[in-house]
């Protein structure tokens, strides 16, 4: 029989999901709350996008909701990083706002994924799904 998991059960869940979806590093969420970097790392692949396949629950629905707006408000200031890179001339800087921007597409793709109805997986939906959320995200 599999353990419960440190992060699921840790009074302080909601900030760790938080911070791992924001890009803190592992090593750092796991300093923070006194946790093992090893039970952050399986928490973050496993049970973060699972949690937001389990948005039934209202206060779930939120807290995914929550999550994916911060995901996309993080990618437009990475964006926003990157204009401003170009504009100063700052080589480093625009392959930075690159990385951060790829590592940012990644996890939206992960938790629309998540939260896509089952077999609705296609492309399309996702696209879709994508712009849905956006316009509801929209400052
Ligand atoms: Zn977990």
């Amino acid at each position: 029989m599999s353990r419960a998991c440190s992060i699921c059960t840790h009074r302080d869940r909601h900030a760790i999901d938080r911070a791992l979806v924001s890009g803190t590093a592992n090593r750092r969420v796991a300093a923070h709350c006194g946790v093992n970097e090893a039970s952050v790392r399986r928490h973050a692949a496993r049970h973060l996008p699972g949690a937001l396949v389990k948005a039934s629950v209202v206060e779930e629905v939120a807290r995914a909701d929550d999550l994916l707006g911060l995901a996309h408000r993080l990618q437009r200031e990475a964006l926003a990083v990157l204009e401003q890179a170009k504009a100063d001339g700052n080589l480093a800087g625009v392959l930075q706002a690159i990385d951060r921007l790829q590592k940012g597409t990644v996890l939206l793709a992960n938790l629309l994924a998540a939260q896509a109805p089952s077999g609705a997986a296609t492309f399309a939906d996702l696209a879709r799904l994508a712009t849905q959320r956006q316009d509801r995200h929209a400052p």
